[in-house]
């Protein structure tokens, strides 16, 4: 695999975490992101203390490009970024910090976490979204609703995976190097095989 190509993969993944943190609109002026295919032209990622080698996910929100340059003169603004780390730095450092002390504890178990999480969900979406498309079955699946089957039939089944985990592992099968893409419709997410 490239660097590009690796590089790609870490943006998209990326930009998936800090749309789902903070939802499909500019931190600043509020206002929805075009939700066409070039959306990302006009949508950047703002460093919110201003120091742009700090690249921790805390530390970034999406915003629109003008906005992005009106924070550079906006007083309001460099508060509302600096309160928004501060938030930041609050909701994912607990959930980091117990998850690094799972993983010291019992390493080889989240890995099978892990596997269980990707087996089930290319299993699933194998079984509901096959690569050739059955007569009379819908071609798609609802993203929240897979999600939430998901971690239920994992639960039943094996006791673990979280919502969180089957999420992230449908959003990675939705990135450009996915099988799968996400599509939004009416406000909720849906997911098709490419090419269907
Ligand atoms: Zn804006």
């Amino acid at each position: 695999m490239s660097k590009n190509r690796k590089d790609t993969a870490k943006t998209v993944e990326e930009l998936e975490f800090l749309l789902d943190r903070d939802g499909w609109i500019c931190f600043y002026c509020k206002m929805p992101f075009e939700k066409s295919i070039v959306w990302h032209r006009s949508v950047s990622r703002d460093h919110l203390n201003d120091n742009p080698n700090d690249n921790r996910l805390e530390n970034k929100v999406l915003c629109h490009q003008d906005c992005n340059i009106i924070k550079e003169h906006f007083i309001d603004w460099k508060i509302l970024a600096l309160e928004k780390l501060r938030m930041n730095e609050m909701a994912i450092s607990p959930e980091v910090t117990s998850a690094m002390n799972k993983a010291k504890v019992d390493k080889s178990s989240q890995i099978d976490i892990n596997q269980i999480v990707n087996k089930e969900t290319d299993l699933f979406l194998q079984k509901f979204l096959p690569e050739i498309p059955i007569e009379g079955m819908q071609n798609w699946l609802d993203f929240n609703d897979t999600a939430d089957s998901l971690t239920e039939l994992s639960q039943n089944k094996f006791s673990v995976g979280s919502q969180d985990a089957y999420k992230r592992a449908l959003s990675a099968r939705c990135s450009s190097a996915g099988k799968f893409r996400k599509v939004e419709i009416d406000g909720r997410f849906r997911i098709y095989r490419k090419g269907n």
